[in-house]
């Protein structure tokens, strides 16, 4: 056997997206990449701010001597303490440096905390639909996902999720701005959520809510993005760069802990373990100096902003159904006649590819994704 029986199985369940890949390669060969409209991929095409060039070049410019040596697993002290400025800013919470940790990107900050926290068989609630990827990081350590329902809107369902816990539940995985729906939780389904796990944390039960915030920048019309940390006494908050500076070659990130999470300092060292025996050892050290530099700076969502509009007004036009997406770069579009893996090959056939919602645990709809030219739209 060439590869164990767990990869076998798992490149078989993680075929849609990597089909819709070839699909457009095959696609692209045969037509030209001119005439495929290829809306399957999460990759920011908007440039990384100016600032971010700058920083690049300044620090290039002048060598310092260690500057690329192994470091603290944590990472930079002095690059944590900016980001815990940052991160007590957006949250509204008093957060210091040690509860930060520095990751490789937003994927690498999950797959360290749900390795410090799950143990074998350990259950972790997330709402339907989701990032594909989160069955995989959380069978990574030995957990079980368990998907839950959301309302009609995408919004979450706090009863379907105190219906959910059991046991060997261990955390709540959320995601707002949504991928793949655009969705942004409200301050009320947070604040809900929030009392439901404090509440079981109040009874003796260690229940943690993880927020996956890489898309918290990229938000319209001025939605706040509800705090978390503030919120939730078990919290955590795993993030990225990816997106709101558009490096998600880079592979920048971090976790960022609540001060008042029971055994905090035992957390933090499982965390800070956990980071260098999946062989992350540290977050790259350059991006870590770089991103601490760039508190304050985003990449301008104005393309986002115009080719959500084009797209949503061709599509209502054409009489498709989705909610408006409030943040991130998704549109999830009901499928006409109901089977989305069908109506999938059907925009095949026009040379038009989109991603399946059975893919994200969401069938019956497709996921566009606009991080393409208006060309292309
Ligand atoms: N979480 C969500 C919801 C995502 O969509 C992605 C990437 O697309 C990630 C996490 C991983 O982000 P990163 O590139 O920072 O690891």
């Amino acid at each position: 056997m060439t590869v164990s029986q767990y990869i076998t199985e798992s490149m078989k369940a993680s075929s849609w997206i990597r089909k819709m890949f070839e699909e457009g390669t095959k696609l692209k060969a045969q037509f030209g990449d001119e005439n495929v409209y290829d809306f399957t991929l999460g990759n920011p095409d908007v440039d990384p701010p100016a600032e971010f060039f700058d920083v690049l070049q300044k620090l290039t410019a002048a060598p310092q001597k260690g500057a690329h040596a192994y470091m603290p697993n944590a990472g930079y002290t002095d690059v944590r303490k900016k980001i815990a400025e940052k991160v007590s800013r957006e949250q509204k919470v008093s957060l210091p440096l040690e509860n930060i940790v520095m990751t490789c990107g937003a994927a690498g900050a999950l797959n360290t905390v749900l390795k410090t926290i799950l143990n074998p068989k350990d259950e972790v609630i997330v709402p339907k639909p989701y990032f594909a990827e989160y069955g995989f990081y959380i069978q990574n350590h030995g957990g079980e996902i368990i998907p839950v329902d959301t309302e009609e809107d995408f919004s979450l369902n706090v009863s379907t999720i105190a219906r959910a816990v059991t046991d060997k539940t261990r955390a709540v995985l959320i995601n707002s701005p949504h991928n793949p729906t655009g969705k942004v939780y409200g301050a009320d389904s947070i604040k809900e959520l929030s009392s439901l796990i404090n509440d079981f944390n109040k009874k003796g039960k260690e229940l943690y809510l993880i927020s996956d915030e890489p898309y918290r920048e990229i938000v319209y019309n001025n939605i706040e993005v509800p705090s978390i940390l503030h919120h939730c006494r078990q919290s955590i908050v795993v993030t990225s760069y990816s997106k709101s500076l558009s490096i998600p070659g880079e592979r920048i990130g971090y976790c960022a802990v609540n001060p008042s999470c029971s055994d905090v300092n035992t957390l933090m060292a499982g965390l800070i373990l956990s980071n260098r025996i999946l062989g992350y050892v540290n977050a790259p050290a350059l991006m870590q100096r770089i991103v601490a530099e760039l508190n304050d700076v985003s990449v301008d969502i104005t393309p986002y902003e115009k080719r959500k509009l084009l797209f949503t007004d061709g599509l209502k036009k054409a009489g498709y159904s989705f909610i408006e997406p409030e943040g991130a770069f998704y549109l999830f579009c009901t499928a006409p006649g109901g089977d989305d893996i069908a109506y999938v090959r059907h925009l095949q056939n026009y040379n038009i590819l989109v991603v399946p919602g059975s893919g994200f645990g969401g069938p019956g709809f497709f996921r566009i994704t606009y991080c393409v030219s208006e060309d292309s739209i």
